[in-house]
């Protein structure tokens, strides 16, 4: 993974090539290149031994011109504000790709939360929450789950929201358990978006996902349910990784048995039958499509140079580096971006505020249709400007067409006072 490359650096520098292709005033771009506003701040927690440990959280406010901030909270330790940043602005294109009425934020605190009890990271959570409170709200701000945190931790947040507020808004906050206000098939919309889009990848390519073979890296929330909705599409899974390790199998994982056997050891290292690899061998293996769904930069310039997939789609956020982008286009690899790829989960989070607004529950069907029409519509609109515009990536006509939303949305707010 390369530690040098700035994720925030990498989404203005693909705002910028799209604008490419806009007459957008410079001024205008600046201001759709960087946050409105970031909070940075020092929870201070006590730990189930009485001592006080503190920790640096953040949440970036990157653009309300279509809507209220919408984006996850993530947990880990590499969390910092240039990482928060870049993940916001990714979520104001990201909204914008799938033409949903929201803008983007994104939240974070740097912490291990293996290293806690489920006490500690409750007090963090409402700790946080208590920051959060003035900045977000059904109409304001929508926190959701990412990276090591999911309903556990919203059902917390909307908690001590709600308590603090002396309110029932289930609305606040987005992810959450079903019979707390969350929506059927949340859980599975990131993964769902993913399979749904690497199916028209694949047609679109003239090929068929039913006859590829797949490699996912990271086996989390996103990457274990693109495994295993692809597998339903009839792809063969022969390799996938967490932060443990890889494992493959040429004639086929099955889905379920590992992520059953990551429930019960912590990793999918050791799945039985299954060889070890390391994350280059899966990133770099000879199969037809290949899903990074861990975390920024996997994929550099030189695993690009080495990479034999035909298809990539971007799971996770900001996977490739800019310089890996560069080689994959001249290699003529399909990459799907992040923006489109991963918006299953945001998608949902829309659809659950919704629900949330009209305090009435749509059933998994509906869901899952209504997703499937927001996702392909898009994958259309991307691959008509593409066309239309004779661009270089799938990347670029997605932000050529995130773009022009957010800049008409920007431009017709005007600049008061
Ligand atoms: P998660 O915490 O559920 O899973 C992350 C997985 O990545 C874990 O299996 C972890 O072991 C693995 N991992 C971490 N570092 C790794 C490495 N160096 N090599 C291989 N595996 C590694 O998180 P998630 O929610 O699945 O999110 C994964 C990515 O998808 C992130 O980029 C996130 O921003 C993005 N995403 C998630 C959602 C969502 O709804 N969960 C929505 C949109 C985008």
């Amino acid at each position: 993974m390369s530690e040098e490359v700035n994720p925030f650096e990498s989404m203005q520098e693909q705002i910028d090539d799209a604008a490419v292709h806009l007459d957008i005033d410079p001024g205008v771009l600046e201001r759709l290149k960087n946050p409105e506003r970031v909070l940075e701040t020092t929870l201070s927690v006590e730990m189930d031994d009485g001592a006080i440990e503190t920790f640096r959280a953040y949440r970036s406010q990157f653009n309300g011109d279509r809507g209220p901030y919408k984006g996850g909270i993530r947990y880990h330790p590499g969390v910092n504000r240039d990482e928060v940043k870049a993940l916001s602005g990714w979520m104001v294109y990201k909204c914008a790709a799938v033409d949903i009425p929201f803008g983007g934020g994104k939240g974070g605190i740097a912490l291990d939360p293996s290293g806690y009890s489920a006490d500690e990271l409750e007090r963090v959570t409402r700790a946080y929450t208590e920051e959060l409170r003035p900045l977000i709200g059904e109409d304001r701000d929508i926190p959701a789950p990412d990276v090591n945190t999911g309903q556990r931790e919203m059902n917390w947040v909307k908690d001590t929201y709600e308590s603090l507020e002396n309110t029932t808004e289930p609305g606040v906050v987005t992810g959450k358990a079903v019979e707390s206000g969350g929506s059927e098939g949340r859980v599975e919309a990131t993964g769902r978006s993913v399979a749904i889009v690497s199916r028209e990848a694949f047609d679109y390519r003239g090929g068929d996902v039913a006859d590829a073979t797949v490699a996912v890296q990271g086996y989390g929330n996103a990457g274990w349910v693109a495994a295993d909705l692809l597998e339903d599409m009839g792809a063969t899974v022969v390799a996938v990784s967490d932060s443990s390790g890889a494992i493959h199998d040429p004639d086929g994982l099955d889905p379920v048995a590992v992520k059953d056997h990551k429930r019960d050891t912590g990793s999918v290292a050791g799945f039985e039958g299954a060889g070890a690899w390391t994350n280059r061998d899966l990133l770099t293996a000879d199969v037809d499509l290949l899903v990074p769904a861990a975390l920024e930069n996997a994929i550099d310039a030189d695993i690009a140079a080495d990479v034999s997939a035909d298809i990539i789609v971007e799971a996770a956020n900001g996977p490739l580096t800019p310089d890996a982008d560069d080689i994959l286009e001249e290699r003529d690899v399909l990459v799907v971006p992040d923006i489109l790829a991963n918006a299953g989960g945001v998608t949902v989070s829309y659809f659950e505020w919704v629900q949330n607004r009209q305090r009435f529950q749509w059933t998994e069907q509906r869901v899952n249709d209504e997703l499937e029409r927001v996702v392909t519509e898009a994958f259309d609109e991307l691959v008509d400007t593409f066309e239309e515009r004779e661009l270089g990536t799938f990347r670029e006509a997605m932000y050529v067409v995130a773009l022009q939303r957010v800049r008409r949305a920007a431009e017709q707010s005007g600049v008061w006072p």
